[in-house]
Order: C-alpha cells, then structure tokens, then sequence
C-alpha cells in the first residue's frame, strides 16, 4: 500500500530479542515505524493507510532463506509438468507436450520434467516417434522425476549428437530397439550428452526464471534469499534487469559469486561483497570443496559405512583450494563454500584460520554452506573462534535422514545439522532449503529444526531440536546476520523494512508436526502485499 499498512490483532513474534512478541505493527514508506499494542500501531492510521486485522494469526518477519538456487527453481518451473499428478498417463503426457509446441517457436527446445514410467497408467516411458508426433518441429527432452534417465525425440537426440552408431557413453545408456535404433530413452552419462546439446538459457529466460522464482518464493512468506551462485555474466545482467524493472516479482537477493568463474573479473574492479543495496547485493566468493552424502563425495574423516576405501572426493586439490580461499579473503570478500563432509569442514576452518593470520581481518564472517556432517563437537568451539556462520540445509534431514543413516551409519548423525549445539556455542546458523534440492517452503524447514523427523517420521538425535521461536530466528535474523544485513531486515523491528510473513493461524495452536498445513495467507515486501498477488 502506497500510504502505508498496519496488521492489528496478530501474534507478532518479532526475532528482536528487545521486544520479542507483539500484536500489531505499522508501516510507512516500506518501514516499520511502529511495533507493540494495537494503540501503539493505530497511532499512525491515516487516509491511504489500510488496517488489516489478523484475528490472531501468527506474525513472522518475512523469511530469508541463506542458501537456494532462484534461477534454477524459476527455470525447471518454466519447464513443462508432467509429474505423475499432471500426467497420469501417456496420452495426457503428449498432450502437455503438444501444447508447448504450439507456442514454441521451430527448432526451440522442450524441455519437460517429474514424468515417472512406473507411475504413468501404461507403465513404459514414452516413445521417441510419439514425442516426435506431439512435438514435429522442436527437440523435446523429457527428465524423469529421479533426473537420471531422460526420454527424448529424434530432433534432441540429434542435436545430441545421439544415433545408432553412437557407442553407450562410460557410465550411461543409450536404449535399444530390438533394430538397434535408439529409442530415446538416455541414462545418466547418455542424458547427460542430451542436456548438453540444449542451449544455455538466454537473459530473457533467465528473467523470466527469476520473476517465477520469485512468485513462488513469495507464496511461501518469503521475500530475501541468497542465490548459491551466479557464475555467468548474463546471470549478473538478469538479476540487474529484474532489479531495476522494480514492481512486485522482486526477491531481496545475496549473490554468491563463484569464485573460479568470476572472481579476478570483479576484483579488478574493486567490486567485493556488501556492493549493492536492499534489493540485490554483492555476496561471499564461493568454492565447491566436495559433493554430496547421496553420491557418496562428500569429503569424511572416516569412509562410507561398507566402503572402507571411500571417504569422498576433494572437487579440486586441498591446497589449491586454501590458497583460492586466502586470495578471496586478502582481497576483502566474504568467503564461503560448499561443505558437507566433517573433513571438508575442516579444511576451510584451516584456510580461514589461515587466512586471517596472513591478514587479519576484523567481522569477516566467514560462512560454511551446509556445514552438515560435524562429527566431533570441538569443531563448534574452532567455528565459535573464527566468527563464521554456518548455513545448514534444514530441510535436509526431512529429506534424507535414511540416506545418511545407510550411508554413514547413525552415530555420525549426532551432529548432523546441529541447531542446537550452534546455538549453545553462539554461533549464529542461518536456515536454508537448497531449494531445488528441497522444497522452497520454510514451514517445513522449521518444523524439521523442531522435531528432526524425517519424511515417515522418523528422529534423528533430538537432543538438537529447537523451539518454534529459534527456528524463526534462523530462518529470519540470521540470513540477514549472514549478508550483514542485520540493521535494515531480519526483525520486526522499527526502522527495519517493512517484509512480514502472516501465517494461516495461531501457531501455538497447531502441533509442531502441522505446521506445513498452516501455510501463508499473506506476504509484505516493503509495505505491499506480494502475496497472494
Ligand atoms: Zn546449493
């Protein structure tokens, strides 16, 4: 609302540790100037001001989730659904298909996804000649839900470079007919050849993407990311676009900055993290240090339970790495990286740890992307000791706590996305989803800081769960504590901009399991309503 906006009878809980919990708020200009009574919000009614009471339901600062990829959620959302719930069978598969083809202009490519042959009524994946059928003048490549086997048509397997003379390519399948003719069906390393061939998206799409990404975000309260990565300068130049074209479909944005891609680039500028405003900001530099517990690459201490020989991979050699590190730090950035196994933890703690003696550095912040897999507490005392700040992925034991069970047995799950420890050791930890990895939505992400179940309901340690309120904070303060953002967002606090979070009800109501049900019925971004729309 232009002239501003005031919720009244809410349960406010604020993430300000001077005024924790409030019933109404007020903004104006897209910040709040008042929060306490609903006299104290009230006060400041005026024509143009609308009051909106809340009848109770639970108020949140607007979410920030630390870690997450909004290109890559708005690009698969621009692909055509063909998941099991919109396609249950493959005549309606063609048919979604079909009606992509007629807005795609010849040669452009299709691209689909979530199909699944098990679940499809004919229980078969779909034939390269009938997506040629629905799709004569595109190439069209559908990815099963699992994204390991992809089905395609005549037109993609050629640009693919794909036909009956082409050998399977080391770890990956080309299917047969029983002539011999592909039959569009790729696996793994063969879909892989597939998504190569498909153009990189331009800087339209990835706008596009962007403004997607941000509609959904916003359905689910929340109105600040950090984008995991950018690495492309027509990255750069979407973000800048949908930063100045303004209007609703905006997220606050953190860009991780891929340090080998584009580094000496913004350094020759000048440029480093904290560039920016309120909108879209310049963040950490980034390094891929291992992979994941799923592939087994994330970096251990000790092997994979079964494999004695495999303890995961380094992404490139462990000293080149430290020394990336130590460059981006002498040069003023924040640093950060992808770190999932305890022994990769550790050697950024040794590079920071280096780094800041080569060149001392006051309030550097540091961050560790995922921090997942801490085995041994003392690490909390050396992260405490460091000033960084952790970004667990905490939806990820919801989504794969009997992967990591089965991968690296269940003792070294204790301290596995250790809210509680973090807290204990006063480390701030911001809360993320790695969306696409996991879902966007923050509510599952709280309630699995909660209760540490898993997707069957499954615990894991307990003993690191943490209350409705601190999960709040993680998901809120400390995103914005991670982008040094902490005087302008993070809190219902006045002064801070106007991005609140209006759930579906009283949460003190609901079980912490039924949180997800209670959704978002209203999200503010700097006193306008972005949701719903
Ligand atoms: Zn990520």
């Amino acid at each position: 609302m232009p002239g501003g906006l005031i919720l009244t009878g809410g349960r406010l809980i604020t993430a300000d540790p001077e005024l924790p919990e409030a019933e109404a708020i007020a903004i104006r200009g897209g910040i709040i100037v008042a929060v306490g009574s609903n006299a104290d919000a009230l006060a400041f009614r005026a024509p143009g001001v609308e009051v909106i009471d809340l009848k109770g339901r639970t108020v949140l600062p607007a979410f920030n989730d630390a870690h997450c990829h909004p290109m890559a959620i708005g690009l698969a959302a621009g692909q055509v659904d063909v998941s099991p719930y919109e396609a249950p069978d493959i005549g309606t598969l063609l048919g979604r298909i079909r009606d992509r083809a007629a807005s795609t202009p010849p040669g452009r490519w299709i691209l689909a996804r979530g199909y699944d042959d098990t679940r499809l009524a004919e229980r078969r994946h779909p034939s390269r000649e009938e997506l040629d059928r629905a799709a004569p003048h595109n190439p069209v490549l559908i990815t099963r839900a699992c994204l390991h086997v992809g089905a395609a048509n005549t037109q993609a397997l050629r640009e693919a470079g794909i036909t009956r003379d082409t050998p399977d390519p080391p770890g990956g399948t080309i299917d047969r007919d029983s002539r011999g003719e592909p039959t569009g069906v790729v696996r793994e390393a063969a879909l892989e050849m597939a998504r190569r061939a498909v153009p990189k998206p331009t800087v339209d799409e990835l706008e596009d993407a962007l403004r997607r990404a941000a509609e959904i975000y916003h359905s689910h309260g929340v109105t600040s990311v950090a984008e995991a990565g950018v690495r492309r300068p027509e990255e750069m130049e979407a973000y800048q676009r949908v930063r100045e074209s303004g209007g609703p479909l905006l997220l606050r944005t953190y860009l991780m900055v891929i340090l080998d891609e584009m580094l000496e680039e913004f350094s020759g500028t000048g440029l480093r993290t904290g560039f920016g405003d309120d909108l879209l900001r310049l963040g950490p530099a980034k390094i891929f240090l291992d992979g994941s517990i799923g592939g087994h690459t994330a970096r251990m201490r000790e092997p994979y339970a079964g494999e004695p020989g495999n303890r995961g991979l380094w992404m490139q050699d462990p000293e080149e790495m430290k020394r990336k590190i130590r460059r981006a730090h002498a040069l003023g950035w924040q640093c950060t990286a992808h770190a999932i196994g305890d022994a990769s933890i550790d050697l950024l703690l040794d590079a920071y740890e280096e780094a800041l003696a080569e060149n001392p550095r006051r309030n550097t912040r540091h961050r560790i992307e995922h921090c997942e897999f801490v085995t041994d507490p003392q690490v909390f005392d050396r992260i405490a000791r460091l000033g960084c700040v952790p970004v667990p992925g905490t939806t990820f034991l919801h989504d794969f706590r009997p992967l990591y069970d089965a991968s690296l047995g269940r003792d070294r799950l204790r301290y596995a996305n250790a809210m509680r420890s973090f807290i204990e050791h006063g480390i701030v930890a911001a809360a993320s989803s790695d969306a696409p990895v996991c879902s966007v939505d923050p509510l599952l992400g709280i309630r699995t800081m909660m209760t540490r179940r898993d997707f069957a309901g499954e615990e894991a340690f307990p003993e690191e769960s943490i209350s409705f309120e601190e999960a709040v904070y993680a998901y809120t303060a400390a995103g914005a504590y991670a982008s040094f953002e902490e005087h302008i967002k993070g809190s219902l606090s006045p002064g801070k901009v106007g991005d609140v979070t209006v759930l579906g009800a009283d949460v003190r109501q609901v079980k912490p399991e039924e949180i997800p049900e209670i959704g978002v019925d209203l999200t503010v971004m700097a006193g306008e309503v972005v949701h719903p729309a």
